[in-house]
């Protein structure tokens, strides 16, 4: 089914109120910028686009900004369709991470209680059920800083991931930092994508977590990417950061080699 996205109403029926009235309605602009255009009419993923480009598309309102975003996704998606997935925590609590706006943190005094690690049928049964729910994917994330030394966890979230496969479901884990081998072990398991976000700009950053650095999150993304995992990365807002801050984690994650295929 479609329906025209713009029409011209009776004069009658146009809806004043909410309206911008007098000269601040000149400022906004009736169409969209250069550069959301390209990006809307864009052949294929770029990820060439300058700061000024980001911030073009970030300064665009909203209901501009919603309806080209439909447009692209029309083009190459089912408009109807969505993936439900299911989130478990696999390993909760106890990080030596100081990440200012994680519960999970131990430097913080949240009253959570850390747990090990859940067993791999108990993994197994919570995935059959999601699935019986209708979910397509199973998500995994555990509480740890990155994976060095932990050969037995490696080679249960392997277990996991494979047991979830056999199941016809594809798999998402966020683990921490890991090298080039554990994600190459993660991608022969059958991964289908890992999540690292970045949380905010490279600039802002000092300022939401201090024990380890940009570089470091962006070489994860990088073994991910380089085992031909899907990359999952993005950010969170609301941690005191500016504008400019989040076009600039938005111009980080669009530059990327082979954009990050989800962005949370
Ligand atoms: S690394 Fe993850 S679990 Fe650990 S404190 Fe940061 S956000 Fe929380």
């Amino acid at each position: 089914m479609s329906f025209p996205l713009s029409r011209s109403l009776p004069r009658s029926l146009v809806r004043s109120y909410g309206t911008v009235q007098g000269p601040a309605s000149t400022a906004i602009p009736n169409r969209i910028p250069n550069a959301l255009a390209e990006a809307v009419t864009a052949a294929a993923p770029r990820t060439s686009w300058t700061k000024e480009e980001v911030a073009q598309v970030y300064n665009t309102p909203l209901n501009l900004l919603t309806h080209a975003s439909q447009a692209v996704h029309r083009r190459f998606h089912d408009p109807s369709a969505i993936q439900m997935c299911t989130l478990m925590n696999i390993k909760t609590g106890g990080c030596s991470e100081d990440c200012s706006y994680c519960a999970q943190s131990s430097r913080h005094n949240t009253g959570l209680k850390a747990t090990k690690m859940s067993p791999v049928d108990e993994v197994l049964e919570k995935a059959r059920i999601a699935k019986s729910n209708g979910s397509t994917r199973f998500c995994m994330g555990a509480a740890w800083r990155d994976m060095r030394g932990r050969k037995t966890s490696l080679k249960n979230v392997k277990s996991m991931i494979s047991g979830i496969r056999e199941m016809n479901m594809e798999v998402c884990v966020t683990l921490g930092m890991i090298d080039e081998h554990q994600a190459k072990e993660l991608k022969d398991a059958g991964l289908t994508a890992y999540n690292h976000n970045l949380d905010t700009s490279r600039e802002y950053y000092p300022n939401v977590i201090t024990t380890r650095s940009y570089d470091e999150r962006l070489r994860t993304l990088d073994h991910v990417r380089d085992a031909g995992i899907n990359v999952c990365s993005g950010g969170i807002l609301g941690l005191g950061e500016s504008d400019v801050d989040r076009i600039g984690l938005l111009h980080t994650v669009s530059s990327c080699p082979n954009t990050p295929n989800l962005s949370p």
